[in-house]
């Protein structure tokens, strides 16, 4: 079995309401899925997490170390991909594309196996996990306040027990939906926050001593990736647990603020910090250090399919009669292809996730799907 072409295949749909984030503004959904094809036929499938048409240029130049390799060699071709470019490429594009590569090439594996991914990475704890409801971004025209407050009250009433408001545009504004939010949700759902990395030290110490009274089970990304000691600050200097990792690539990037518990909640992401090889190496640190591990999640079926592979896979911690069961993000904004790619959807039921059981990443991919949301003139 050998590896014999290697394909990308852009998503693009222009929103009708654009929104924004604290650090990014979305006009449009753009994702990139990665198709590796065997030599005897066998097809598996993977995402990249970022900008869709440069990933797909980093795949591409991958594509050449990648043509007439045994596809489950996953270990000797991460070392091979990274190696390659890893004197310009130890974080960003070059890993985001490794990362889907990953995942196609452990979609393969499963399939030449005939089991999923989970079993291949050492069994299924669970056969399902509970999400939480990712949302609430700034939308166009619209009063953020009452908007946020309403668009979480209805993830309530779908069944979800947990949701995440984006924060991060200003200390006040932030403090106002949050409050609102709590309001509209009552006391007993899980409410979490997260800044994309839209404040600075002194703003997100003030945001969390302030927001700790309205019952937050984590503070995401209160500062920007890079600035670790700004990380440990806000922890020590306010009381909500902090959580960041969507931006950390490989094993490296997730050491440090790991060892130096930067953050009580690692977040890494299947694709984006190195795939399945890259994942399992995370939370076995993150493990030797007490960390506690919920991968981050912003994508298609397949990323989301990969995360529930993954998840499944998670060892129980801590050693009790009822572990601390990971959660899954599932984004609730707007993407018509998101679920559309696949043959069958993966939704929740009452907030819940079936995990998948078939082989590979428990997926089939719905082409004509891909035609509809390929790029076009518009
Ligand atoms: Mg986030």
């Amino acid at each position: 079995m050998k590896i014999a072409k290697v394909r990308t295949h852009l998503l693009d749909h222009r929103l009708e309401v654009a929104f924004e984030s604290a650090s990014m503004r979305f006009d449009r959904r753009v994702h990139v899925l990665v198709e590796i094809e065997c030599d005897d036929g066998t097809v598996g499938w993977g995402e990249c997490l970022g900008p869709a048409r440069p990933n797909a240029a980093v795949v591409a130049t991958y594509a050449q170390w990648l043509v007439g390799q045994d596809p489950l060699e996953t270990e000797k071709i991460w070392a091979t991909l990274y190696n390659a470019l890893r004197d310009q490429g130890q974080r960003g594009l070059t890993i985001t594309a490794l990362s889907g590569i990953d995942m196609a090439l452990w979609d393969i594996k499963g399939k030449r196996f005939g089991v999923p991914v989970s079993v291949l990475l050492g069994g299924r704890f669970r056969e399902s996990v509970r999400a939480y409801a990712t949302g609430s971004f700034k939308r166009d025209g619209v009063d953020r306040v009452e908007d946020n407050a309403a668009e979480m009250a209805g993830h309530r009433a779908a069944g979800f027990h947990a949701c995440k408001v984006k924060i991060g545009f200003g200390v006040e504004e932030d403090l106002r939906v949050i409050a609102a939010v709590r309001d509209a949700i009552g006391p007993d759902m899980r409410l979490m926050i997260d800044a994309n990395h839209g404040y600075d030290a002194i703003e997100a110490v003030r945001v969390g001593q302030r927001a700790a009274e309205f019952g937050i089970d984590w503070f995401e990304e209160p500062v920007v990736p890079e600035q670790l000691a700004a990380y440990r600050e806000v922890r020590a200097r306010q009381p909500i647990p902090v959580a960041g990792g969507e931006t950390w690539h490989t094993r490296w990037g997730h050491r440090e603020p790991i060892e130096t518990r930067a953050v009580d909640i690692i977040q890494p992401d299947l694709a984006g910090c190195g795939g399945f090889t890259e994942a399992r190496r995370i939370a076995d640190l993150a493990a030797l250090h007490g960390v506690r591990v919920v991968p981050h999640v912003w994508g298609t079926a397949v990323h989301i399919a990969a995360a529930l592979q993954f998840m499944a896979a998670m060892v129980p911690s801590p050693v009790r009669n009822s572990p601390i069961e990971p959660v899954l993000e599932f984004d609730r904004t707007h993407n018509p292809f998101r679920q559309a790619i696949v043959q069958v959807p993966i939704d929740h039921v009452d907030g819940v996730v079936s995990i998948p059981d078939g082989p590979g990443l428990g997926i089939e991919i719905n082409r004509d799907a891909l035609r509809e949301f390929a790029p076009k003139e518009d």
